[in-house]
């Protein structure tokens, strides 16, 4: 497997997993929070490529910088399959494609979404684990572990308590977590919504209980989800390198650039 960040943070979020050999070989795209259309199919052609076949976009809830009516449109247009849990489905709908909200000649009744629920399930070889997070009130979201053969990769952004991931981080190769902002920069620009995001020490702190019930750490983790005004990538990793510090482990850290695609990062196989 082999996963990048293609956009990272309250501007956009687009994430972007491959898997398979041969004919097997596939992408998923996890968000499209882009700001056009335009936009969106240029991260498509240049960011994803058509050289493998893309099985579709995975969303981890409504909010506008994960998917939007520009990304949507440009979904029906070109029949990408959308792999969405149903309550978010609904919450989509009516943020996003509500009749009041969109112009009258669009019609994205054609979308094709495939609903999930509580339950893991197949996209191809790739098995998906959909784990419910806390966010903002009324918004469903969810982070996700993927699994292929024993390649395992979990991604987990825009939540506030981490609870409920931790018996899926085990034995996880790479994580891709939300370290959102540093709570001094917060008391200088405040800003409400924060509490629904994980701070910088809240990210390193659900590390750090990882590490203390696994001894079989994670090779990689990517912090995302950076807010312009309130982190510095410099302030994330300096949390997560002073949680870390403490186990003898070699992790490899990396911050998820904000407007552009990070390396790509081949995830490892696991016992
Ligand atoms: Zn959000």
């Amino acid at each position: 497997m082999i996963f990048k960040t293609l956009r990272s943070g309250s501007s956009g979020n687009a994430l972007l997993l491959e898997w398979g050999e041969g004919v097997h070989r596939a992408r998923l795209l996890i968000d499209c929070g882009l700001r056009s259309q335009k936009a969106f199919v240029q991260l498509l052609e240049e960011e994803v490529g058509l050289d493998v076949p893309l099985a579709g976009v995975l969303i981890t809830h409504a909010h506008s910088d994960h998917v939007n009516y520009s990304a949507l449109r440009v979904i029906d247009r070109l029949g990408i399959p959308v792999f969405i849990h149903e309550k978010t489905r609904d919450q989509v709908h009516k943020r996003h494609l509500h009749p009041s909200r969109i112009p009258s000649s669009a019609n994205l009744e054609g979308i094709d979404f495939r609903n999930f629920g509580i339950d893991p399930f197949a996209v191809g070889d790739l098995m998906v684990t959909p784990i419910h997070l806390p966010h903002a009130p009324g918004v469903n979201t969810h982070g996700y572990r993927f699994d292929c053969g024993r390649h395992r990769l979990l991604i987990a952004t825009d939540f506030h308590e981490g609870d409920a991931l931790l018996p899926y981080l085990q034995d996880v190769d790479l994580i891709y977590i939300e370290s959102n902002y540093d709570p001094e920069l917060l008391r200088q620009y405040y800003n409400p919504a924060s509490r629904y995001h994980m701070s910088n020490e809240a990210a390193a702190e659900l590390m750090d209980r990882l590490l203390e019930e696994n001894e079989c750490p994670p090779c990689t983790i990517v912090l995302g989800h950076l807010s312009t005004e309130r982190n510095t990538p410099e302030l994330a990793l300096s949390a997560m390198k002073e949680s870390l510090a403490y186990y003898d482990h070699p992790i490899e850290l990396h911050v998820a650039p904000r407007h552009s695609p990070s390396e790509p990062f081949f995830v490892k196989e696991r016992n």
